[in-house]
């Protein structure tokens, strides 16, 4: 269901009006507040009519013309569809589109090129890394023997001369480049020749800058990389899910990876609404909307800096901000809470060389609502306001709310 259609939203409110009630608090909770977390945007309704169609009954193992189920004329258009143009809008030689999720494309891009016990080098979880790239808790962690790392201390920039030291003493089977806080663009040729030197895979896990990447307002990991992992629900503004990207050769590993190594049927419902992102990522609006979540980010940096915060490397190239709150007396952990009851959602991130935890904000979702540079300083007015304790959370709430209800995500 959609809830930008009426009609679908009266069906579900007579017949179940408790979820309803729920779906509708959720739709006046995004509407109401800020959605600063860096990982979040809005869907187009064409989008979320995709995920609430009936490709959402469709059982589909398998590939497009290779499908263990009957029936799948039609999903295997849609599918085919969301290849090729996620192809044609990345430059890439294969796509696989089935991934359900970020986590579950890196899990088959391992499955893809290595085996377990196998040294794999990649962002240290204290500077950025995901979860993914080798915590103790996850999969990876487990299965492979991981080297992290880091940002140097004084200017937070990936530490280019660790990489290659420590790509050398430990020949890695892989490097692993990409995070979920580096708010910097990401020197691809430099990782590509790393590994060309010990003879390791490149695998760019580009889940939040991908986006960036489809409308052209940041480099491209495609060129470099061996394997690129992406999800299709953060600055690319698509449904919750993966994909994966590869050159031919290894094409047909990467298929197998994800089906039937690591996944089960796909999910049509939510590939057929990635089909419809990538149409729409390819429009020169998307391009003016790339362009703008960077300059709104830039702005964001510029501003909460000013407001006396540290922004970690200085700025941003990215949709991304991490800053400490700390100079303004306040640690990450109760920043966050003081802003959530203020209406600004978002999260707090580890912050590289030191114990406190940072605040991340990103530009993705307030840019698709149409926000712009003025928008950006008032925002960083509003979180310094509540962080510094000049104006109450109450009296901030009024002013955020205000500010949203300019900008309706779904406008009636
Ligand atoms: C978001 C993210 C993921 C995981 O995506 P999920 O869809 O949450 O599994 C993996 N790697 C990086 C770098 C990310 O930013």
């Amino acid at each position: 269901m959609s809830v930008t259609s009426t009609l679908e939203a009266d069906l579900l409110c007579r017949q179940d009006p408790e979820l309803a009630e729920v779906l509708l608090g959720e739709l006046a909770r995004q509407s109401t507040t800020l959605q600063l977390i860096a990982a979040e945007n809005f869907t187009s309704p064409a989008v979320l009519a995709a995920l609430g169609s009936p490709f959402a009954n469709k059982y589909a193992e398998g590939y497009p013309g290779a499908r263990y189920h009957g029936g799948c004329e039609f999903v295997d258009v849609a599918e085919s569809l969301a290849v090729d143009r996620a192809r044609r809008l990345f430059g890439a030689e294969h796509a696989n589109v089935q991934s359900h999720s970020g986590s579950s494309a890196v899990l088959a891009a391992y499955a893809a090129l290595l085996r377990p016990g196998d040294t794999v080098l990649a962002m240290g979880l204290p500077f950025g890394g995901h979860l993914t790239h080798g915590s103790p808790a996850n999969f990876s962690g487990r299965w492979f023997d991981f080297v992290g790392y880091g940002v140097e201390a004084d200017s937070g920039l990936i530490d280019h001369e660790q990489v290659r030291t420590l790509a050398r003493t430990h020949r890695p089977k892989a490097i692993v480049c990409g995070s979920i806080a580096y708010p910097r663009h990401i020197d691809y040729a430099f990782f590509r020749s790393v590994a060309d030197e010990v003879g390791a895979y490149l695998i760019a896990d580009a889940a939040h800058p991908m986006g960036l990447v489809a409308g052209g307002a940041a480099p491209s990991p495609v060129p470099y990389a061996d394997v690129v992992c992406a999800t299709t629900h953060k600055v690319l503004r698509g449904p919750r899910g993966g994909m994966i990207l590869c050159g031919g050769e290894l094409a047909e590993r990467v298929d197998r990876a994800v089906f039937p190594f690591t996944q089960g049927g796909a999910q049509m419902h939510t590939i057929a609404a990635k089909a419809v992102a990538f149409g729409e990522a390819a429009t020169p609006g998307f391009r003016t909307y790339a362009q703008q979540v960077v300059a709104n980010a830039r702005m964001l940096a510029g501003e909460l800096a000013a407001a006396g915060l540290t922004v970690t490397t200085g700025g941003t190239d990215t949709h991304l901000v991490v800053v400490d709150p700390t100079p303004l007396g306040v640690e990450g952990r109760a920043a966050r809470g003081r802003l959530a009851a203020a209406g600004m959602v978002l999260d707090t991130c580890v912050l590289p060389h030191g114990d406190a935890r940072g605040l991340r904000l990103g530009t993705a979702a307030l840019t698709t609502q149409g926000m712009k540079e003025v928008e950006m300083v008032r925002v960083a007015a509003l979180f310094a306001a509540v962080l510094s304790e000049r104006t109450d959370a109450g009296t901030v709430r009024e002013e955020v709310r205000e500010l949203a209800g300019r900008f309706p995500p779904y406008p009636c």
